[in-house]
């Protein structure tokens, strides 16, 4: 199964198309994307007797399929050669900070570049489908409702500044969240342990990695955090990034006033981001 929200509202991506699932089922599920990971089974159950689109899929018009989660956690230095670019030693445990939720943003978006250096982070995303908690490694993959893809978009200055990182503001500006194009569930995967991710700047490749050179995988990452806090329905894990981002680039390379970013996981889709110069009124002014 493949959910997505458009315009607001939940749509089962089926071929040719979309399905709404509200008006589709007669009510019997919100059109509210986010209450889909509440009642994922009844969903999945109900969706395999869906039949034919009755609409298009726009991926323009399309919103992040987990628009409102409770948590989000996002790992940092998952991949051992993007932690080597980035100056940093294999972590002993998972890195963890969070992107506040009202950086959430859609798969295709205009991002106003504040001042800084704007970096590109392609992750693989996690929704999680059943409340977890201290889940051991061996039951993890059934907590999880699907995958999507995830920009973890990073404002380097900040998030390097101070006496202590500044990891969850630099990574939470207006849109820094983009996700989509739809969640993907597990058995649409062949490997869902092993996918393929990357992404391009204006058409050049800058990442390319595959899942399964994660230090810790999506179960150790789900048993680790369910371990120490407990995970609900519709939250989300953006995962780590494979190596190649500006950051670690000689020199550094990072994201300008009309550059387009594309990035994609194998078997989900691919996001769209396109960076605009800031329209925020000057701070003295
Ligand atoms: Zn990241």
């Amino acid at each position: 199964m493949r959910v997505a929200n458009v315009d607001g509202r939940l749509k089962l991506l089926v071929s040719g198309g979309a399905v709404d699932a509200e008006r589709a089922s007669g009510g019997l599920f919100s059109a509210d994307p986010q209450a889909a990971y509440s009642r994922f089974d009844e969903l999945r159950t109900w969706a395999s007797s869906v039949g034919e689109a009755d609409e298009p899929f726009d991926q323009t018009r399309a919103g992040s399929p987990v628009p409102t989660p409770r948590q989000v956690f996002a790992i940092g230095l998952n991949y051992a050669d993007h932690a080597a670019e980035s100056g940093f030693a294999k972590p002993d445990a998972p890195v963890v900070f969070t992107k506040f939720p009202s950086a959430i943003a859609g798969p295709v978006t205009t991002v106003e570049l504040p001042p800084g250096s704007v970096d590109w982070e392609v992750e693989i995303v996690v929704v999680i489908g059943k409340t977890a908690t201290s889940v051991p490694v061996g039951r993890a993959w059934d907590h999880v409702a699907g995958l999507t893809v995830g920009q973890d978009l990073s404002e380097r200055d900040l998030q390097r500044s101070g006496p202590a990182p500044q990891f969850s503001l630099a990574k939470s500006h207006r849109g820094f969240a983009p996700a989509g194009p739809c969640v993907v569930t597990l058995d649409e995967l062949d490997r869902p342990d092993d996918l393929e991710l990357g992404c391009e700047v204006n058409g050049v490749v800058v990442q390319k990695g595959r899942s399964s050179d994660m230090i810790f995988s999506v179960s150790e990452l789900i048993a680790y955090l369910s371990g120490i806090v407990t995970l609900f329905p519709g939250d989300i894990i953006f995962t780590g990034t494979p190596p190649g981002v500006g950051m670690g680039r000689t020199p550094p390379q990072y994201l300008h006033e009309g550059d387009v970013l594309r990035s994609w996981v194998g078997g989900i889709g691919t996001l769209t981001q396109t960076f605009v110069a800031s329209t925020r009124p000057d701070k003295e002014s």
